[in-house]
């Protein structure tokens, strides 16, 4: 059977923002199956910050996007064709490499079987996949929170920040959730139940803290970097953790942005920082899992979602979380 492809590919490299003219939409057949692959039909498609590197030719942990090649990301699909004796037609699978397309031709050995039964199939590249496990292994294994902690998380609506502030709170700490507008500051605090939020883009973040924090930070979660985080790591606790996540504020800056010397917030609270890729806990990802599903299960955790319908849609939608659009998990919902 012959599979007629929409794959959106990289045009131009972005200068500053994205650009929807930095995106090419191409069709094309798909064509004949090797030993050992897979057709896929594409149904959920996750969004990720990350992306804006792969854009990139920035010394980076990951090989950029070539021009012309299909835009790398994680995805949720159905097998509509197997050349691999452990997929069969109508399994549902999730894999990292999948990338901004209808259908994918893929190597088998990238793919993992999704268990449709624990939870919507979508949550295997949000909540149970990629940013769930950077939650999970950033705030237990490089935050070490202590109960009474007083936590604070940048992006906090966000994929990972909406679930860092969730288990800062199964873990008995005082949460204080940073983001950019009314109702996602809202949402975090009523719904998701975070002790105080602050709105970065009205507020004084520098004040808030402060204020909100008296003893000062045990744990900061860095989504975002720049003022923020320089604001944040002005009010360290004694013997802080502080986990760079991720740098949002900094991707699309088409020159460096000076900020502040963390040294001596560093020393004199005798506190550290490390950053992280997700990955290097990759070979703990199944526990993970099983503990995160329990607590989605048992409704210790909530996961928002925004969701966009069409491929097509897609690179509108990545310039839109570049800029905050999203509110939760963006996924692009492609069948
Ligand atoms: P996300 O929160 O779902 O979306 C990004 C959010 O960042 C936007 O909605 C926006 O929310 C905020 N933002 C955008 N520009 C900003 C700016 N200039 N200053 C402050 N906030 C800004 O994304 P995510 O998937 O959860 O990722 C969050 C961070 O973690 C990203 O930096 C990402 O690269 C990183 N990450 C790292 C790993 C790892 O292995 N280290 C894995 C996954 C993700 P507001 O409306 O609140 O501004």
């Amino acid at each position: 059977m012959l599979y007629k492809n929409i794959k959106i590919v990289l045009k131009k490299r972005p200068v500053g923002y994205p650009k929807e003219d930095d995106f090419e939409i191409i069709r094309e057949d798909i064509s004949e199956l090797s030993s050992g692959e897979v057709i896929l039909e594409v149904v959920w498609l996750s969004l990720d910050p990350y992306m804006r590197g792969r854009m990139s030719t920035a010394k980076s942990y990951a090989e950029p996007v070539s021009l012309g090649q299909v835009i790398t990301g994680g995805a949720v699909g159905k097998i509509v064709e197997s050349k691999c004796s452990n997929f069969v037609k109508g399994e549902i699978v999730e894999g990292f490499t999948i990338g901004w397309q209808k259908y994918a031709r893929i190597t088998s050995s990238k793919l993992r079987k999704v268990d449709e039964k624990i939870a919507p199939i979508q949550t295997a590249v949000g909540v149970l996949g990629m940013p769930g496990m950077t939650a999970y292994f950033g705030f237990f294994n490089i935050c070490k929170p202590v109960p009474g902690d007083t936590v604070v998380v940048s992006a906090a609506s966000g994929a990972v920040g909406q679930l860092v502030g969730q288990l800062a709170k199964i873990s008995n700490c005082k949460v204080i959730g940073i983001a950019g507008n009314q109702q996602k500051c809202e949402y975090i605090k009523k719904i998701l139940g975070f002790d105080e939020v602050i709105n970065y883009k009205t507020e004084n973040v520098f004040k808030k803290i402060r204020n909100y924090c008296p003893e000062g930070v045990n744990v900061y979660f860095d989504n975002v970097g720049g003022l923020i985080a320089d604001d944040v790591m002005s009010n360290l606790a004694p013997f802080a953790r502080v986990a760079v996540c991720g740098v949002i504020s900094q991707y699309n800056l088409t020159e460096a942005e000076n900020g502040m010397r963390v040294q001596r917030a560093l020393l004199t609270n005798q506190a550290s920082i490390e950053g992280f890729l997700v990955f290097r806990f990759e070979n703990k990802y199944e526990f993970a899992r099983k503990k995160m599903a329990t607590w989605l299960k048992n409704k210790d955790i909530i996961w928002k979602e925004d969701i966009i319908e069409g491929i097509e849609n897609a690179p509108k939608a990545f310039i839109g979380l570049m800029k905050g659009n999203n509110f939760g998990k963006l996924l692009i919902k492609v069948v």
